[in-house]
């Protein structure tokens, strides 16, 4: 007989930006089915994914990334590894008007999808939602180049729904500083948080948004860690001890997390998985690193810290995973490691409703 369907629900994926911006390869209705991309509703089903945080990201314009190889400390170019230099400051009316656009679109698909799909904003309508199969949508900002430093537009996000949001994507901001694509490198490549990143934080704590610790650097996380009320979460990220990229959290962040009651997000991106960094796809990876990070944070800081964090549609992903129809064979991947089903289901989506009980004002 063969095992249940795990249903997943998923910490970060791009897919709205990419159906709205990235060009005829990604260009898609979410509501029908399509081989573009990593997800559309589906797909989602086949698969089990009940949900996830659903990003809005701003992309810098005229920004392009440029592989560029690292020196090693040998003298030597490391061929595999790779890095992008950060793009500026983005203009706020650009991230705005981006912003709106594409909440526009999610509210949208939300009325077309005739009740099979629904933002939520509060734990018990997710409850309810993973209960009866309607797909539930968390919206979230990547990057708080949208918000103002009086904070104004964030109260106004918040009533239309918002519940989660990074205060940089791996791009400076007003609030503080992402971290590089580059490899290996630390985290700690920065900054902490401005004054106004400070007030963001609290507010976010009063208002009940999640901060998402995924792409602040070293000095940053340290600074949320120091000021917020609510579990510590890095929605979509993997270990640094098992690859060096500064995307991904080193064990005394993990700790960190962990002593909170917070949340790591496995994030299924090549580049942050593999021991070598390297993103390129010209190697295979195969599904199970994602599981070796998983057990590491696990091992490191106890399963109920540990979900999964997709990046669907916003990163190259294992190919035997594919897209959110392969997820049952992540699921399998879990339980060849030796996984209990009671684990998995935490892993799953049980971390994600404790963790948000704890953050989110209802
Ligand atoms: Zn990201």
């Amino acid at each position: 007989m063969p095992e249940k369907t795990v249903k997943v629900f998923d910490g970060h994926n791009d897919t709205l930006t990419k159906i709205r911006h990235g060009g005829p390869n990604a260009q898609r209705s979410f509501l029908e089915r399509s081989e573009k991309g990593h997800i559309d509703l589906p797909r989602a089903r086949e698969g089990g994914l009940a949900g996830g945080f659903f990003a809005i990201f701003t992309s810098s314009p005229n920004y392009e990334r440029v592989v560029d190889p690292l020196v090693g400390a040998d003298g030597q170019t490391v061929p595999e590894a790779w890095s992008v230099p950060l793009p500026p400051k983005l203009d706020r009316r650009i991230a705005t008007s981006w912003t709106l656009s594409v909440m526009s679109d999610l509210f949208r698909l939300e009325a077309e999808s005739d009740g099979a799909i629904s933002v939520v904003r509060t734990t018990a309508e997710l409850r309810r939602c993973l209960s009866d199969g309607t797909f539930a949508v968390i919206l979230h900002i990547e990057g708080a180049e949208a918000i103002d430093s009086k904070l104004e537009a964030l109260d106004v996000f918040y009533e239309a729904g918002l519940r989660s949001l990074g205060p940089v994507w791996s791009r400076p901001t007003i609030f503080g500083h992402g971290v590089p694509f580059d490899f290996p490198r630390s985290p700690d490549t920065g900054p902490g948080l401005t004054a106004a990143g400070r007030r963001l934080v609290e507010r976010c704590n009063k208002l009940g948004i999640l901060i998402d610790l995924s792409h602040l650097n070293l000095k940053g996380f340290w600074d949320v860690s120091a000021i917020s009320q609510a579990p510590l979460v890095a929605t979509h990220a993997c270990a640094w001890s098992l690859s060096q990229t500064p995307r991904n959290l080193t064990d005394e962040q993990l700790d960190a997390i962990g002593e909170s009651g917070g949340l790591v997000g496995i994030n299924y991106a090549v580049g942050f998985l593999r021991a070598d960094g390297d993103g390129s796809g010209e190697f295979k990876t195969p599904l199970t690193e994602i599981v070796r990070h998983a057990t590491y944070v696990a091992d490191r800081i106890g399963v109920e810290h540990v979900a999964l964090g997709s990046d669907f549609d916003g990163a190259r992903i294992p190919e035997d995973l594919g897209d959110a129809t392969g997820l049952p064979r992540l699921i399998e991947a879990f339980r060849d490691a030796g996984f209990a089903e009671q684990d998995i289901e935490l892993i799953a989506f049980r971390n994600w409703l404790r963790v948000l009980d704890q953050t989110w004002r209802e």
